[in-house]
């Protein structure tokens, strides 16, 4: 497991489950205790160094070349990298954009509406965690709702203005 966000550590445990790992520090500085505690009754070895090159033979990995001159053998290398929104659209609708240890996402309600009256976002953009399918197919049915509703309440109102 390679250290990216304050989460890396998090993680780190959930992979142990898996079988033995490595907590690749890549140069940061060392968990806290409570955390070198948790890894260390975990099995979870760490290699502070900073990482100079990854090497494997096609898409498998063999092992991970640290600046230190170390090589250490690996079978795969979880990394979980801070998102970012991929258009502008919501920062220009003038949608509140928050940040958060997995990156930025949009802000909404319960309903999935955003700070925008009118405007509505759905899934892994609306999360600062917790990205799975499940989570943003229910999301997309909150907001579904949430526009059927709002566009309903806004003909009513219309008819009653005319
Ligand atoms: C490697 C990996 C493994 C995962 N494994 C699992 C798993 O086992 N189980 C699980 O539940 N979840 C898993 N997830 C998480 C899951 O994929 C996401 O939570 C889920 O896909 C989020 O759905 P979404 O519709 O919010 O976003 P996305 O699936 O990312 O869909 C967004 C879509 O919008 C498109 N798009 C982006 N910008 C624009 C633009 N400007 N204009 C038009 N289109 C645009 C993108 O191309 C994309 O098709 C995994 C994620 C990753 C990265």
């Amino acid at each position: 497991m390679l250290q990216l966000s304050p989460m890396s550590h998090h993680q780190a445990q959930l992979i142990s489950e898996w079988g033995p790992t490595t907590y690749f520090l890549n140069g940061a500085e060392q968990p806290d205790a409570a955390t070198l505690a948790e890894f260390a009754r975990r099995n979870i070895s760490i290699a502070p160094a900073a990482i100079d090159a990854l090497h494997g033979a096609g898409g498998d990995l063999s092992h991970v070349q640290l600046v230190d001159g170390s090589a250490l053998p690996i079978e795969a290398l979880f990394i979980g990298p801070p998102t970012k929104l991929n258009s502008h659209v919501a920062e220009q609708l003038g949608c509140r954009i928050n940040s958060g240890p997995f990156g930025t996402y949009i802000e909404v309600d319960e309903m999935k509406m955003t700070s925008v009256a009118g405007v509505y976002a759905a899934g892994d953009i609306t999360r600062g965690g917790g990205h799975t399918v499940t989570f943003a197919c229910a999301d997309g049915v909150m907001a579904a709702l949430a526009i059927h509703r709002s566009l309903i309440t806004s003909a009513a109102q219309l008819e009653r203005a005319l």
